[in-house]
């Protein structure tokens, strides 16, 4: 067996708040969410092809009401 399949190596993303390199899985989806190692950051995937893009995801407003 000797398949010559390109898999492609993990890519990666740049942060948009600090500018590190976020690791994507090979089967991201648009809207998922991607954390920054470095800063934490929570990056929202916008488009997946031709390019991947990303946008600093809205913070989650915890509600605390009743
Ligand atoms: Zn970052």
């Amino acid at each position: 067996m000797s398949t010559t399949a390109t898999a492609p190596a993990h890519q990666t993303v740049l942060c948009t708040e600090c500018g590190g390199n976020v690791r994507v899985p090979s089967d991201v989806m648009v809207g998922e969410i991607l954390a920054c190692p470095d800063c934490g950051a929570e990056l929202e995937v916008q488009t997946v092809t031709p390019t991947l893009t990303v946008e600093l995801a809205p913070e989650v407003q915890e509600d605390w009401g009743e």
